[in-house]
């Protein structure tokens, strides 16, 4: 579909029609506004939750808002929600979005593309005089990112009443500010806007987002179907032996902790080998105790981050973690705690097929796929039928300046979401 063609013919049916508005340069010319602010050198961004960059990001959207005379609220943790009405403004609304915030080495399109892709929906359907049952709303969740204020997706799990917005308070950045002054400042930023309470009822949610992954670049695909997110568990490790002089000691009296976790990281390798290459097994931080070149380690600790789509294979290779690391030692004690661990999401199989079905009345190829990282959509699957709608980026890069994805491909997820959401909103 050529951007700019602006005729709708008779034949069409309002939803096709409603997507030739969506607005390729449009949408492509509000990303680059957005990344100017908080830009970093090599096109990133540094936008983290509820600074005045935040700030700046939410004025700017609240502008364009209401300047197309959509209405804006917020709740208590600050998630924005940009409302254009339908036919039964009694009715829950159908919610599209993501988050604004980003890593403090971030890219252009994580999370900020799922609000603009919204709000390029709801202006395409005034174009298109587009008229809804239910309302549609564009939300912004507070602090999806979670680098300043830990953990992440703060706004969506309150919003969902996952955890008490009291409890994230009290919770202070590096430099020592507290949540909660954070948000006070970012809320008073943005006065007069209409207060909404949490988790007010939501008949449908769509989160559009860029695929942070290499597989639909690599298979030449424009639309990933999400069918949800994987499982996780987290582990702790501690290997203890004790510490001895490098020079004197010989080997076969030492007990090596280093040599034993190495030990216990190549046992877990040939558990965790898969050849369809769907585990995601990761040693990512390692502690070496007196971490001294000239003596025997007498502590090692490392982190297990391992993470699967289906929950029965998060179950027994998880499970079989400890007894894996307890066989491959031989002179050491090993101690596995398990931190967190989190059964994989899937998103309502009639929200896959709305997606599914908008992407084909499009001529979109789409496949079906799960997504490696979270999403606030995790959340809201909690709630409401939920799903979400990938998009190529370069190389599967993101959380890095490098982050790209096409203006071709912004405006086709664009499109696709506009027809699952006007498809949503009339049900
Ligand atoms: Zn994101």
């Amino acid at each position: 579909m050529e951007a700019g063609v602006r005729e709708t013919r008779r034949s069409d049916d309002p939803s096709t029609a409603a997507a030739r508005f969506v607005d390729r340069g449009r949408l492509w010319q509000r990303h680059m506004e957005m990344a100017k602010i908080g830009a970093i050198p090599g096109d990133g961004v540094n936008r983290q939750a509820l600074t005045r960059e935040d700030i700046a990001a939410r004025k700017l959207l609240i502008g364009w808002a209401e300047g197309l005379g959509f209405s804006i609220a917020m709740d208590a943790i600050g998630n924005l929600f940009i409302r254009r009405n339908g036919r039964n403004p009694d009715a829950p609304p159908v919610l599209t979005g993501s988050h604004m915030d980003s890593q403090p080495s971030g890219g252009r399109f994580d999370g900020i593309y799922g609000v603009l892709a919204g709000l390029e929906a709801l202006e395409a359907f005034d174009e298109a005089d587009a008229v809804t049952e239910r309302p549609i709303e564009v939300v912004v969740w507070t602090n999806e990112e979670g680098g300043r204020f830990s953990p992440g997706a703060m706004g969506s799990m309150v919003f969902t009443e996952s955890r008490r917005l009291e409890d994230c308070l009290g919770i202070a950045d590096a430099q020592g500010v507290l949540f909660a002054d954070a948000l006070a400042e970012t809320l008073a930023a943005t006065p007069g806007t209409e207060k909404r309470p949490f988790n007010f009822p939501v008949a449908a949610y769509i989160e559009t987002h860029i695929e942070q992954g290499p597989k639909l670049e690599s298979e030449g695909l424009p639309i990933g179907v999400v069918t949800g997110i994987q499982g996780s568990r987290w582990f702790e490790v501690e290997v203890v032996g004790e510490s001895a002089h490098a020079g004197t000691t010989p080997l076969r009296f030492r007990r090596d902790a280093l040599q034993e976790a190495l030990a216990i990281i190549s046992a877990l390798n040939d558990l965790m080998n898969d050849p369809s290459d769907t585990v995601r097994f990761t040693v990512g931080r390692m502690e070496v105790i007196p971490n001294s070149p000239n003596s025997v380690a007498e502590r090692v600790r490392f982190t297990i981050d391992f993470r699967h789509p289906e929950g029965s294979v998060l179950s027994d290779l998880g499970n079989k973690i400890e007894p894996t690391c307890r066989r491959a030692v031989t002179c050491c004690e090993v101690e596995v705690r398990e931190v967190f661990h989190r059964q994989p999401c899937c998103f309502d199989p009639r929200i896959l097929g709305v997606i599914e079905a908008a992407a084909t009345k499009l001529s979109l190829p789409a496949i079906r796929m799960p997504s490696g990282a979270f999403h606030d959509a995790l959340f809201m699957n909690e709630v409401c039928p939920a799903g979400m709608i990938f998009v190529p980026c370069e190389k599967g890069i993101s959380h890095n300046p490098a982050e790209y994805a096409s203006p071709d491909d912004l405006a086709a997820g664009a499109r696709v979401l506009a027809l699952a959401l006007l498809d949503l909103a009339n049900k």
